[in-house]
């Protein structure tokens, strides 16, 4: 039952997070219109304000302040996040991810969703 588990640690929350981030990216519009871009650029620095740990919060603040959020189409938004992860990775000393639209999509578009109606 939903009962027995408790909260998220920071590595699920952040596995959930990135989870959530990419497959927004790789499903993003190929040409985004102004309003759409708009909202992926809202939607991802807003979470530098919100993410509940607040030494992830801070370095992706700090991410941000260097390389703007980009998100005027689905390579543009893909790419900026996977150079987003691999700053962390960098930091916990993990593997850089490969950015390659290829990889990206292999790893992340299908989530076997019917296509949202506003992002057409
Ligand atoms: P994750 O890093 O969560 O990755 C999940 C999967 O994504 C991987 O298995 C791989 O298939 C894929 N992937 C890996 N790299 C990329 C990439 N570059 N592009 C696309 N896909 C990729 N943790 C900290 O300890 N310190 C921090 O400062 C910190 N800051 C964070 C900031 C944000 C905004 C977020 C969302 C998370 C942050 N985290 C931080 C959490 C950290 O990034 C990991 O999510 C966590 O350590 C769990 O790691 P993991 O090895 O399970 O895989």
């Amino acid at each position: 039952s939903y009962e027995e588990r408790g909260p998220p640690s920071k590595q699920e929350l952040g596995r959930s997070a990135w989870t959530l981030l990419h497959t927004l990216a790789a499903n993003f519009p190929e040409g985004a219109t102004p309003r759409q871009r708009a909202r992926a650029e809202t939607f991802v620095r807003a979470l530098g304000g919100l993410y509940p740990c607040a030494a992830c919060a801070a370095h992706f603040r700090e991410y941000m302040a260097a390389h703007p959020v980009q998100a005027a189409s689905r390579q543009e938004l893909s790419l900026w996040l996977c150079g987003a992860h691999n700053a962390v990775n960098r930091r916990n000393g993990k593997e850089d991810f490969y950015c390659d639209m290829g990889v990206l999509d292999a790893r992340w578009k299908d989530c076997g969703c019917e296509k949202n109606a506003s992002l057409a």
